[in-house]
């Protein structure tokens, strides 16, 4: 087989999410209200709500702002600490910078992007406000154990489910173990509102919290606050797109299984998912065995076929330069980020996609 091979096509790591129903709403939105507090924002928060069977949703103006108000939710003194796995994209890190917090990277446990409960004691300190799980690419973690043992230490656990929309562990939704999640609608995402996330909650007083810093505490001059609101128009679509969870989802892990089904090369296989877990397929993981990754990455790029860890240059993050002054060892990070590579399985994907995608991967042979 030729390593010059040229794509014949092009398989997009983003779907499009336009349906008939986004019209609608974008209309009832430009008639109601265009603000960050019209009724469809409280409409769409109450969809997520009821939707995930928790108390409180509350809508921001993107994954990274849903960051921020987490934290907003949380008691902490400038310099203190938040704990985080370096698999995760920079997007969850800089929000904790912004806030002139500091991040302690956690190695995770072998396989995986949950965090080590080994490490995850070492890395506590009584400067510690805050863990932070960021489960990638939708792939279930223990967040359970983690909370289970945080709970006892004192300690918030937050989970950054930007990749984990629908994600399950325990027959549950991910969101229901940890005290905040935090979700982005970024139109690369499980949903699409353009720009835009929501943050979770069933702690009532988090819950006040975090709303009145999204709102200028409240404008009463009280409490300190920012304008991380979102607006009518991208709730509008929220609000649309809400109602297709469940179908994107199903939709998705059909082209898994149809993928995984085909797909009959030794040379790698689909990252493990815990026990009890659920994937949401929003991507396919695949791991290299015995080999480094990162060729399996170049080469499905090669074929056309987007690899969106390719993005992260399977580098944990204190490699960045702005996060260097923060590097802790964490090997099992490294090795795992550097064994792997990921696959489109969205809803635009046609018979034809998973048969070409199946037939580049099930051709490639590591050098
Ligand atoms: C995309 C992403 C973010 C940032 O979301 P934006 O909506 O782009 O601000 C944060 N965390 C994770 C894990 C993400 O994937």
């Amino acid at each position: 087989m030729s390593l010059a091979a040229v794509s014949t096509r092009t398989i997009a790591q983003k779907c499009s999410h336009a349906t008939a129903d986004d019209l609608r709403e974008l209309e009832w939105a430009l008639h109601s209200g265009l603000t960050g507090t019209s009724q469809i924002v409280d409409e769409y928060e109450a969809a997520l709500a009821a939707l995930y069977g928790v108390r409180h949703v509350i809508a921001v103006s993107s994954g990274a702002a849903s960051v921020t108000a987490a934290l907003a939710g949380v008691d902490f003194r400038p310099g203190d600490e938040v704990i985080v796995a370096p698999t995760g994209p920079i997007c969850t890190v800089l929000p904790i910078l912004s806030l002139g917090l500091v991040p302690v990277f956690c190695d995770v446990a072998p396989d995986s992007f949950g965090l080590d409960p080994v490490d995850l004691r070492r890395c506590i300190s009584d400067r510690t406000c805050a863990v932070i799980e960021v489960p990638m690419w939708g792939y279930p973690i223990r967040s359970d154990a983690t909370w289970a043992y945080l709970r006892e230490a004192g300690i918030p656990l937050i989970q950054d489910l930007a990749h984990a929309h629908m994600t399950r562990l325990n027959g549950t939704w991910l969101a229901h173990h940890g005290e905040i999640s935090c979700f982005s609608t970024h139109d690369c995402k499980f949903i699409s509102t353009g720009e835009g996330g929501f943050v979770m909650t069933d702690d009532d007083e988090r819950a006040a919290r975090i709303r009145a810093y999204t709102r200028f505490g409240n404008l009463t001059g009280e409490t300190l606050g920012i304008n991380l609101k979102l607006g009518g128009l991208q709730a509008a679509l929220g609000l649309a797109r809400s109602r297709q969870l469940g179908a994107n989802l199903q939709h998705r892990q059909r082209n898994r299984e149809r993928l995984l089904g085909m797909l009959d090369n030794p040379a790698f296989r689909e990252m493990p998912v815990v026990v009890g877990g659920e994937v949401n397929a929003y991507s396919l993981l695949l791991q290299a065995v015995g080999h480094d990754g990162r060729e399996l990455v170049h080469y499905q790029q090669r074929h056309g076929i987007e690899s969106d860890i390719g993005k992260y240059d399977n580098q944990p993050l204190y490699q960045l330069p702005l996060l260097t002054r923060y590097q802790r060892d964490c090997p099992n990070a490294a090795r795992l980020l550097r064994s792997l590579t990921t696959v489109p399985l969205h809803p635009d994907l046609v018979d034809d996609d998973l048969h070409y995608i199946a037939k580049v991967l099930n051709d490639y042979s590591p050098a």
